[in-house]
């Protein structure tokens, strides 16, 4: 629960984004595949994100595992009227541990903006439930020098009116637009460089304290042939996974390196 503040030192952390796939007889065999494989992968963190349909089906299939639940998306508001969507009071009820909120997918197709995601962390913290807060530049931001720029912006908005306590139950997802599902990641040195930009922008904006146990996740087209490279920078704490983490092999795999690197890096 996020009341506990299990995010208060920088665990590995690998979380798969199933987004619109899955069916509920496909997600129950996923993740009991991934539960076999996690009482051996100990230290790492490790969540599912099924798609709303099959939140209950993963939650009954991970019960007593160490793997743990989180929803897609979260709405602002705790119940009422508003059509399609799904409140944080409800992702709780169903066992969510954590929420991911701005997910790049979300902002561009469905035109989610900085204020919607601020709001929605907000109510995701209300119910004490850990955001993985996705922000990320396009390639054209990236191509006209302005990543750090939009990084920043992206992070203060998000963030904004967020006392300490709740920005420390933040997962931080760094997530460059041009690598998300495109097979094109980023290499390590330029994830590091966003990583650590990020790690700054907390330290000077809510203390040192709080930056050096900050998790920071890179996601954007991590497979099992480039977790290791990655993981092995010193401010990345590993990953969200979107296409690699639909089979059980390649997300174990992906865990299997990031444990690895985690060991070899400490
Ligand atoms: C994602 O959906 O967050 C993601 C990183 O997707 P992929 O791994 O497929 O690029």
């Amino acid at each position: 629960m996020a009341s506990e503040n299990k995010l208060s030192k920088r665990i590995s952390f690998v979380a798969g984004n199933w987004k619109m796939n899955k069916t509920l007889r496909e997600a129950k065999e996923l993740a009991t595949e991934v539960v076999r494989a996690a009482s051996s992968l100990l230290g790492a963190e490790i969540v599912l994100c099924p798609p709303f349909t099959a939140l209950s089906e993963v939650a009954k299939t991970i019960e007593g595992s160490s793997v743990q639940l989180a929803g897609q998306d979260v709405f602002w508001e705790e119940k009422g009227a508003f059509t399609g969507e799904i409140s944080g009071l409800m992702l709780k009820d169903v066992g969510c541990q954590y929420v991911i909120v701005g997910h790049s997918e979300r902002r561009q197709i469905l035109g989610e903006d900085d204020l919607m995601i601020n709001r929605k962390l907000k109510a995701a913290l209300r119910q004490q439930i850990f955001p993985i807060l996705c922000i990320g530049e396009t390639l054209e931001e990236r191509d006209s020098g302005k990543t750090l720029q939009r990084i920043e912006s992206q992070l203060k908005q998000d963030l904004n009116g967020l006392n300490k306590t709740e920005i420390s139950q933040v997962v931080v997802a760094y997530e460059p637009v041009w690598a998300i599902g495109t097979g094109r990641n980023a290499t390590p040195s330029q994830a590091q460089e966003v990583h650590q930009f990020i790690r700054q922008i907390l330290g000077q904006s809510y203390g040192q304290e709080l930056a050096s146990c900050a998790i920071i996740i890179y996601g954007g087209s991590v497979k099992p042939e480039n977790a290791y490279s990655l993981m092995a920078e010193p401010d990345i704490d590993g990953f969200l996974v979107g296409g690699a983490s639909l089979e059980a092999k390649s997300f174990i795999k992906i865990i299997e390196q990031a444990l690895r690197a985690k060991k070899e890096k400490e």
